[in-house]
């Protein structure tokens, strides 16, 4: 089995609570994850809206040192590289929740991906130097815009996952490249501002880019609890609108209260179980896995 997931704030848990990534007694360890064939597990460094600056870029230094540190301490946690995925493993990729990590420095853009960054999100829910989330009527800024395009330069992928309308629609006149969002559900089955509308799915799907299935009770159906069928809805919602090849998982692990059934890795396999009672096997694997595994190959 395997399991390909686009985001995660583990990074963020361990650094609150002291623990190691490799034991971490959260939603993920890389102990508890090696029970896949192969595993790519994307480790967001996220900055809270309360910091900007250098505060926001010291913030991500502490957090991508904590994934440096378990590459250190155990070989089993090695660096994704999407031409050799390894078995056995947790290929590990550094990603960016909030742009304000930059500290509003462009030049910074070229330092992270000599760090390995994959991924990186404009905004969380307020509004940066860069563009406007969810909580905000901000659009992309010039410096947002060039930083889009450094990004693209430096072959990180932008992560529209947060960004509020006005900014996703501002986005698409600058991006040239295709984009993700790594951690949303479909408006239309639940409404809730951070899900994607059908226009926006559409876009990221004629752009041949991913949006990565939110576990997050409140984006599945409003409640605090979410069941397997709910999620199928989000699938199943992406499949009609054409995007069968863009589905992927982003987890929200250690972000975000986790349905019941689905709130640890280790419960990982009795999703991809239910899956298989609703979908053939083929289409399993691209959702879970390949879709994701087939776009850092084409796009990094
Ligand atoms: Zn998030």
């Amino acid at each position: 089995m395997r399991h390909f997931d686009l985001h995660c704030d583990t990074l963020c848990r361990c650094r609150g609570t002291h623990q190691s990534l490799l034991n971490s007694d959260g939603a993920i360890s890389v102990e508890r994850g090696l029970i896949f064939d192969r595993w790519v597990q994307a480790f967001a460094a996220f900055i809270d809206d309360e910091k900007r600056g250098a505060k926001a870029y010291h913030e991500f230094l502490a957090q991508a040192e904590i994934l440096k540190k378990a590459m250190q301490e155990d070989p089993r946690v090695v660096p994704f590289d999407p031409q050799n995925i390894r078995e056995g493993v947790c290929n590990a990729m550094l990603t960016v929740e909030n742009g304000a990590a930059l500290g509003g420095k462009l030049e910074r853009v070229a330092e992270f991906a000599e760090m390995g960054v994959k991924i990186f999100s404009l905004v969380w829910n307020g509004e940066n130097e860069l563009a406007g989330g969810v909580h905000s009527e901000q659009g992309l800024t010039e410096f947002g815009k060039q930083v889009v395009k450094e990004l693209e330069k430096n072959r990180i992928v932008v992560d529209v996952s947060h960004l509020n309308s006005l900014s996703f629609w501002d986005l698409c006149e600058v991006a040239e490249r295709p984009f993700i969002a790594s951690h949303s559900n479909c408006f239309e089955v639940c409404p809730n501002r951070r899900n994607l509308d059908d226009l926006q799915i559409e876009e990221i799907i004629r752009r041949k880019g991913l949006i990565g299935i939110n576990f997050f009770p409140v984006f599945i159906n409003g409640e605090s609890d979410a069941t397997f069928q709910e999620i199928r809805a989000h699938i199943r919602r992406i499949i009609a609108l054409g995007g069968e090849d863009c589905i992927a998982v982003g987890s929200d692990f250690d972000g975000a209260a986790m349905p019941s059934r689905l709130d640890r890795i280790e419960k990982i396999p009795d999703w991809h179980q239910n899956l298989l009672k609703h979908f053939d096997p083929e289409f399993v694997e691209k959702i879970t896995y390949g879709n994701a595994a087939r776009f850092f190959a084409e796009n990094l």
